[in-house]
This record gives structure tokens, sequence and C-alpha cells, in this order.
């Protein structure tokens, strides 16, 4: 056919806009969108028209079934729902913790309507948002007083702005951290208004290092928890209550910048170099603050627990108000907290404790049962053995046991595999192992398998 001729015989946009794959979209998508992709489709057909690229015109319904795609894919949240087969229980890139059922359901039922954010409806008069965790954290921890803000990176700010601004803060050469991007204790430090004092070496830091440093300038003793990196070998490390009871002797508070924050002991899932919150309350420390979507398996929130002049004082600061939390973070975070009260129940509720406690048994089942589905989908797959990570920056030198299916269609890479699943409305991640795609069931869902067997069935095809 001639250029003019196939440039004359492009449909026009209302056209194909009236053709069921357009006219069904009209009520799901934003006004405008569905149009958009028309003009699109029929701009690219011209170009190739006039290039002369173009063979044969497509049909109009294969045009509007086309621009409905490309519509359906515009519309898609960049933030949406994904699934992860990588085993990486606590993924910073997937969104950390996924909260439990109750929590979740406690979000929607404030997030929809009118709450008792900041009102005391005993007294009928204004309340405090923290007062809605203060005495269930005490409850869980034993500690005096508490309070939540938007993160543990803002929680550090907080504590380091309103113990140390204008003075010294002391701590060790050994716990130094750079968390991610750009926030390192000694910048952060910078960024308080107060003076790091340095004290021991990387490997080894005594009591009498920190003894030494203070001086009338001192505000605080700082303990920060290597998270994401250990120091082994020929190290040492003061315990916390020597010197938190260093801090009483001086007058000094010890704050404590916990990371993960676990409320659990961990222990019984074979994680072995995790503190819990507890064990840094009853040591004694003044502040302690952890983040609430690691270990702890609940929201993104910096929690801050420590003795009650401390806390009011951080509760008065300016930055208080810069770094607080919405009433969906304190009623997600209530919910996880309730389930801490009984520490079965927290393992059975709790996602991250139920992923991390699953059974090597449970899991291999979980696999098997996940092969199968792809087999019978036809995509060539078996159960392997493989190594989980926590995640998050938590326990970096652990790594856990788990099952993983590796699926391996015909005529398709493991990078290639990985695309197309990466790629899909509801993306799913897996990891690429001694050139094996493999998809860890231990970050996986029963629910998701139909999921995760379709996307297959159309990638196989
Ligand atoms: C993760 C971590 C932080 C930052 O916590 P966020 O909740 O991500 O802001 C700070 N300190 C330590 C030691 C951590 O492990």
């Amino acid at each position: 056919m001639e250029r003019q001729d196939l440039l004359r015989k492009i449909p026009k946009v209302d056209e194909l806009l009236g053709l069921p794959p357009l006219a069904s979209l009209a009520e799901e998508l934003p006004a405008g969108m569905a149009r958009d992709a028309v003009r699109e489709v029929l701009e690219e057909l011209r170009q190739q028209a006039l290039s002369g690229g173009l063979e044969a015109l497509p049909g109009s319904m294969e045009l509007a079934a086309s621009a409905a795609k490309r519509a359906r894919r515009t519309a898609l949240p960049s933030l949406r729902p994904a699934i992860n087969g990588t085993g990486v229980t606590l993924h910073t890139n997937l969104g950390r913790a996924c909260l439990s059922r109750k929590a979740a359901e406690a979000v929607a039922a404030v997030a929809r309507g009118y709450s008792t954010l900041e009102y005391d409806v005993e007294n009928g008069c204004r309340g405090s948002r923290h007062s809605h965790i203060e005495s269930l954290l005490a409850s869980v921890t034993g500690s005096e007083a508490a309070m939540v803000v938007n993160n543990n990176a803002a929680a550090v700010l907080l504590m380091l702005s309103a113990i140390g601004k204008g003075g010294e803060v002391v701590a060790s050469r050994g716990e130094l951290v750079e968390i991610g991007g750009s926030f390192r204790i000694p910048e952060i430090m910078t960024q308080c208004g107060c003076t790091l004092r340095e004290v021991g070496a990387t490997n080894k830091t005594h009591l009498r290092d920190y003894e030494a440093a203070i001086g009338p300038e001192t505000r605080a003793l700082l303990r920060v928890h290597t998270s994401n990196y250990r120091i082994v070998g020929f190290s040492e490390q003061v315990p916390l209550a020597a010197l938190a009871e260093l801090g009483q002797k001086y007058g000094l508070p010890v704050i404590e910048d916990l990371g993960s924050g676990s409320l659990a002991d961990l222990t019984s899932f074979g994680i072995h170099d995790e503190p819990t919150v507890q064990q840094s309350v009853k040591a004694g420390v003044d502040l302690i603050s952890f983040s609430g979507d690691k270990l702890l398996g609940g929201p993104q929130a910096g929690l801050i627990l420590g003795k009650k002049s401390y806390i009011d004082q951080l509760k008065k600061h300016p930055l208080a108000r810069a770094v607080r939390v919405d009433k969906m973070t304190l009623a997600a975070l209530r919910e996880t907290l309730c389930a801490y009260l009984d520490p079965a129940r927290a393992r059975e509720e709790i996602p991250v404790l139920s992923m991390l406690s699953a059974p090597p048994h449970v899991l291999h089942g979980r696999a098997a049962l996940l092969c199968q589905r792809l087999q019978d989908a036809g995509c060539p797959a078996q159960v392997v053995e493989t190594e989980g990570q926590v995640g998050g920056g938590s326990c970096p030198t652990q790594t856990i046991p788990s099952w993983a299916v590796a699926v391996q269609p015909e005529g398709l890479t493991p990078d290639g595999l990985e695309e197309a699943l990466r790629k899909r409305e509801i993306p799913i991640i897996g990891r690429i192992s001694k050139g094996q795609y493999l998809l860890d069931v231990r970050t996986l869902a029963e629910a998701d398998f139909p999921t995760i067997e379709q996307a297959v069935r159309e990638v196989v095809q």
C-alpha cells in the first residue's frame, strides 16, 4: 500500500475510543487517560507509516486493545503491592515489615474517619498522641515513659538535639555507624549541634576510655548498635549495664540507638546476636530508640523509651513536631505491640516473626506445593535448599537456611525470567543464585501462589 493511503486509513481517535476494549475502561481510569493512550498509539503508527516501516495497517480492534493495555499500564500506581520471593524478610526496598492483619485493619479504621488522636475522651479535653502506646510499651518492655516519631533516624536526631546540643557526646570508635545514605553518626552529631567525643579504638573500647572523656562539656554517653556490621575477633565492648552505671555516677544520660529493636527473643529462631529492647531497659539505659518496621514487625516509626524526665524533654522540643507520627502509624503500632503481650500470639500474628520462625519442614512443604503448581503450568521447576537473610540492616553475619523453587522455563535465561516477572502489574521479585532463578518461600504466602502460577504460565507461553 502507498504511504499516503496508509496514513489516510489510520482510524480516528473517537472511533477507537468507542470500541469495547476502550469503552469499558472509561469508568475504570481517570478521564483523558484512554484518549492519551489512543493518541500515542496512533501517532506511533503514523510515524511508522511515514518512515516506510509499516506494511499493513493493524485492525481497529487490535489498535484499541493495544491502547487499552497502554492506558492501564500508565494508570498503574508506581507504589503498588509486590510479591517478595527473595527470602529477605525485612527487604528495605520492598517496604520492610509487612503489617499483621489486625494492624492493617486498625489503620483502615482510623484512616476513613475522625479519631481520638489527640482527644482525651475521659475529660473532654486535648490529649496526647503519645498516650496511645505509652502504657502498652511500659507493659511490654518495663520502660517508664515513651514517645513515637516518624522513624528511628528522626528519633536519634531528636535525642541528640534535645540532650546533646551545645556540648559533647561520648561515643566509641567502634560504633560510628553509617546506616545508609548520608545517615552517619558523626554527621548527625554535627547536625544536632553537638560535638562528637570519640573514644577507644575500632575493635576495643573500655569503660575507662568513656570515663576519661567525661568533662564539664559532656552531655551524654552514646551507644549505637552496630546493626549492619559486626566487629569480631580481638574486640571488646563495654557491657550496657556498666555504661549505664557510669552515666549515673556522673549524672549523665546514656542514650542508645538500638537499630532494629527486637521485642522478642530470636535465639529460638536461630538468630543469636540481636539484643532485645527489654535488655536495654533492664540495663538502666536512660533513652533507647529503635525502628518500628524492622524486627518489631510494625509500621515505619521511631520508638523512644526511657526515663520520664528525658522523654518529657523530648516531647517539648521544637523538633518533636517536625518528626511526629500520624494516626495511621499509631493505630498499626498499637495493634502490633498488643500482640507482644503474649509471645506465642506475637509469633503467630506478626508476619516478620512468623516468617523468621517458620520451621524448615514447613518451608519445604510450601516449596513443594509451589513447585508442583509451576510444573503443572508447564514450567520446569525444582525444589532447592537455599539461604536467606533477615535484611533491613539486621543480623548481617547471619544467614538462615531456607527452601526455594528454582524456576527454569525453556528458552528463557534466568535474567530474562527475572525481568519478565519483575515488570508485571503485580511485580514478582526473585533472586538469581548460581545461575538459577529462585523464589524463596520464606517470604511467600500460599495466597501468592495463584498469582505466581498465572505469571509463569504467561511467561512460558
Ligand atoms: C536502621 C537503623 C537506623 C535508622 O532507622 P530508620 O527507622 O530506618 O530510620 C538508625 N540506627 C540504626 C543502628 C539502625 O540499624
